[in-house]
């Protein structure tokens, strides 16, 4: 029993005690041990609220009570995140989704665009309506919407063609979000750049909520997809103490992290595998002089390598393994544009270049835009960047 009451790992997955527990056992009397396990639950609840606290403290109280308000008086919800949605916006579209089904509202999910693959085995995804396929469907249920959450985006630009029918709609908005500069489109704004997903910080929120125990599986499942395809599977914008202790309450809500992990970032076609391996093979190029490296994918790429949405998901990343290469450049031709990630280590910021040079933003390390115009265009805009970047470090 002492054993069982001084271990150094406590139920709620904080290590905060440690006693020798074997040396106290033998100087223990039968009424002590009695009490120590009374003790035994009121340290428990301690520290299961003094994580709760700690992992929600950051949030605004008086943001996390107009939440609570416009929560209790609306019970037709609509849920929505940006265009292309990736593990995090959908991952917490179908948290939130869970959570907010589970207190018996009324909940829609509408996305800009249709869901990547890798993500169908995500409970509820059958549910969301992809507002470039279901149009009309789509405007109607955000006109009848009486609150629309709006996830994972800070501008309303980033719902691309559902900007009018997200704005027009006469539901009180609420922004849940962790990209910098948030936009004023919505009525309460519950913006957090230090996050390293929108995911974990929904996860704050409903702590802050009081609504830890709504927590099922289900929106664990979608919570831990978010936060872990953000991060790279935890390998970059993740090294804070806080985002363990959420997945360690989030393995204790039943999820399998291991299993979330294969079955969101490391299942491919053979297709998508040869296309990678010819990306880098024939097409990475690597400027040394600007410590910058390029990936540009044609059309008639894609249509050789049987391209599917998502298949070219993070391989802007794989340039950055270089040591030498400080940002990496990912261009895709798509119909009538071309669309550009970029991704970077340290102090290299690529969400200005995305908002100088291709209509686009995003964080410091991980941005995005597009550009108008022909597969040359681009490159042409791209090494006018280079040129630039170099100019601007020789005057320093
Ligand atoms: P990705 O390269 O995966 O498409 O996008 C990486 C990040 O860049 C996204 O999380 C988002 O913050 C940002 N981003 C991507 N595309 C755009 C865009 O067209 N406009 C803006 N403002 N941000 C973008
Ligand atoms: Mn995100």
């Amino acid at each position: 029993m002492v054993n069982d009451i001084l271990t150094p790992h406590n139920k709620n997955g904080c290590i905060l005690l440690y006693f020798d527990a074997k040396i106290l056992k033998n100087k223990l009397k039968p009424h002590l041990c009695r009490q120590i396990f009374i003790m035994k639950y009121q340290i428990r609840n301690i520290i299961f609220i003094f994580v709760l606290i700690m992992i929600s403290q950051i949030l605004n109280e008086e943001k996390i009570s107009e939440l609570h308000k416009l929560l209790t008086h609306y019970d037709k919800i609509v849920i929505t995140c940006h265009v292309s949605p990736d593990g995090d916006a959908i991952g917490s579209s179908l948290g939130l989704y869970h959570l907010l089904s589970s207190l018996g509202k009324s909940v829609s999910i509408v996305t800009p665009d249709a869901t990547p693959k890798s993500l169908n085995f995500l409970p509820g995804i059958k549910e969301i309506v992809a507002y470039s396929k279901y149009t009309d469907f789509g405007i109607q249920i955000l006109a009848n919407a009486e609150l629309i959450f709006c996830l994972d985006f800070n501008v309303i630009s980033r719902v691309d063609k559902m900007s009018d029918a997200l704005s027009s709609s006469k539901a009180k908005k609420v922004l849940i979000d962790h990209h910098l500069s948030p936009g004023d489109f919505a009525d309460l704004v519950i913006s957090y750049p230090t996050m390293s997903s929108t995911c974990e910080l929904l996860f704050r929120v409903i702590c802050r909520l009081g609504l830890y125990n709504e927590i099922n599986k289900s929106c664990a499942e979608c919570l831990y997809t978010g936060m872990m395809t953000d991060t790279g599977n935890f390998s970059y914008n993740s090294n804070r103490a806080d985002i363990y202790i959420i997945i360690s309450e989030l393995i204790k809500k039943g999820i399998d992290k291991d299993k979330i992990y294969t079955l969101a970032m490391n299942t491919s076609t053979e297709e998508r595998l040869r296309l990678l391996g010819y990306s880098i093979y024939e097409k990475m190029k690597i400027f040394s002089d600007s410590s910058a490296a390029l990936i540009a994918l044609s059309q008639s790429d894609l249509v050789r390598f049987e391209y599917k949405k998502g298949d070219t998901e993070s391989l802007v990343n794989v340039p950055l393994g270089i040591p030498e290469v400080k940002w990496s450049t990912f261009m895709r031709e798509e119909d009538g544009y071309i669309k550009i990630s970029l991704r970077s280590k340290g102090d290299f910021a690529v969400n200005k270049i995305c908002e100088d040079y291709f209509n686009g933003g995003g964080h410091r390390n991980a941005a995005g835009g597009e550009f108008y115009g022909t597969m040359k265009g681009a490159i042409d805009k791209y090494v006018k960047i280079l040129e630039a970047i170099k100019e601007q470090h020789d005057n320093k």
